[in-house]
């Protein structure tokens, strides 16, 4: 009978150990499993950031692009101006001498030879040019 309880009480004395090692390994494999947790996390955390980053900098790409754009899109409306302007000129280059005076066409005098405006040329009776001077000597 003594025996049977000394061999029962180590028996369980042996059980607790077990249990005790039990628990040993796993409160060892619980912070195997928090650490790898952690490990985890921070990798998480580490590619989450990375992945943020990654987002800020094609935000900023498609930002630059955008400016990009919109500096092409007023190049091409200064472009557009310009074409504009470039086809304007001729119109007031046309316009230019329909505003301003023929210019008067000078000729000769038959008489003197003086280039003379046509309009103070006078036609005598043989079909000549005289210029006034000319005209008023022949007069005279
Ligand atoms: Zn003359």
């Amino acid at each position: 009978m003594q025996n049977q309880i000394e061999l029962l009480t180590a028996q369980i004395t042996k059980a607790e150990q077990q249990l005790h090692e039990q628990q040993q390994t796993n409160t060892e494999l619980k912070q195997k499993l928090i650490a790898e947790t952690d490990a985890r996390l921070k990798a998480e955390t580490a590619a989450q950031l990375e992945a943020q980053k990654r987002a800020e900098v094609e935000e900023e790409l498609s930002v630059q692009k955008e400016l990009t754009a919109q500096a092409n899109a007023e190049a091409g409306v200064h472009e557009e101006a310009n074409a504009s302007m470039r086809t304007a000129i001729p119109f007031e280059i046309r316009e230019i001498p329909a505003s301003s005076p023929e210019p008067v066409k000078r000729q000769p005098c038959d008489c003197c030879g003086i280039e003379v405006p046509q309009t103070e040329l006078t036609k005598i009776d043989s079909g000549h040019l005289f210029c006034h001077d000319c005209f008023a000597a022949l007069r005279r």
